[in-house]
């Protein structure tokens, strides 16, 4: 049996998320500036078989069971089915996070590669606010890219709502009507203090409370039992599917947490919010064997501190914003 990667608070981690790029083609007003950021260098990024390297010893020495890949927008890097492709052997749960805007070509070719699971953010159902919030005018194109995913069979295909309060929490209702009628889970998150711009307010989050509130006057839903998964999910009472809410700030879900991260220029991260990387790409590039790679991951989830503290005064932001991290 493999070994656990365990923390000084008994929390086991097998959620690998890995950012295969830093870049994107959008500018989504939460998490990246109009002008966008100063992208790494391409020799800064892991290849892919430095990508499956790193990958393969986190299964196989650490028993990680999930993996999901994002960015920065992930479908920029070219080539992506070829990383999918080269990460099935590895036998976990495989999923991608996008923003669906490429899926129309895409998605068959992923779904081929052996891809099962995809989340496509979609932060407003309206054309105009959707330019607004992204800086492109795709909405069309990424609702394609949802039908494009389940076409390909793609399962579960879910769609991630970053909820902000006076931009598009009018929009909740559209969005689960969206859901039900498509057959895609939508799921609400709260919004997080990672956008780049730092404006951030508390008052701008959307909490799992009032969501759920607002859903249950028109859709009737009940709890669904919650898997190690942080999002809280509900069943509609009439049949027509899930929705869930991932509660990062007002309900932290920390205590539980098992996901560890892995950014495009090979840091590894114990916590979307940590303050500290662990630099995977120097020690591989320079001949490291798996067991000195093992022996830093093993420190750096050692290291891992109770949880974030965001709304508190001494909550301190990252330095990295959630496109440069991997969100
Ligand atoms: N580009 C891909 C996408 O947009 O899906 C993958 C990377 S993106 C950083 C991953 C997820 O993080 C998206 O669902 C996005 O909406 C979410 N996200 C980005 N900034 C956020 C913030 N400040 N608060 C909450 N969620 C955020
Ligand atoms: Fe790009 Fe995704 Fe960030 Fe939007 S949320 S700017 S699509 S990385």
């Amino acid at each position: 049996m493999a070994e656990q990667l365990v923390d000084t608070f008994g929390r086991v981690h097998r959620d690998l998320r890995i950012s295969v790029t830093d870049r994107c083609n959008y500018r989504c007003t939460y998490c990246m500036p109009p002008e966008g950021l100063e992208w790494l260098p391409r020799s800064e990024l892991l290849t892919f078989e430095e990508i499956e390297r790193l990958a393969r010893l986190l299964v196989e020495r650490f028993g990680v069971g999930s993996i999901r890949l994002t960015g920065g927008e992930p479908t920029v890097r070219a080539r992506l089915a070829k990383l999918v492709e080269m990460l099935v052997p590895l036998g976990t749960d495989l999923a991608l996070t996008t923003n669906g805007a490429t899926l129309g070509l895409l998605a068959e070719d992923l779904a081929n590669a052996g891809l099962r699971r995809i989340n496509i953010s979609i932060d407003s159902l309206r054309a105009d606010r959707f330019r607004e919030f992204t800086l492109r005018d795709d909405l069309h194109r990424v609702l394609d890219g949802v039908d494009a995913a389940l076409a390909a069979g793609l399962d579960p295909v879910k769609v991630n709502v970053v909820v902000m309060r006076g931009q598009n929490d009018d929009e909740l209702l559209d969005f689960a009507e969206f859901g039900r009628r498509k057959g895609v889970e939508v799921r609400f998150i709260e919004y997080m203090p990672l956008d780049a711009e730092e404006g951030w307010r508390a008052g701008s989050v959307v909490g799992l409370a009032e969501i759920t509130e607002r859903i249950g006057e028109v859709f009737p839903f009940e709890a669904h039992r919650q898997g190690s998964e942080p999002a809280s999910r509900f069943r509609y009472l009439d049949g027509k599917g899930f929705f869930g809410v991932v509660a990062s700030v007002t309900q932290s879900f920390c205590g539980s947490c098992d996901r560890i991260r892995l950014t495009a220029d090979g840091q590894f991260r114990n916590c979307l919010f940590g303050l500290e990387e662990y630099d995977l790409r120097g020690p591989l590039r320079s001949g490291a064997g798996d067991d000195e790679l093992a022996e830093i991951v093993r420190g750096a989830v050692g290291d891992k501190w109770a949880g974030h503290s965001i709304g508190k005064v001494h909550f301190i932001r990252p330095a990295r914003s959630m496109s440069q991290i991997g969100g």
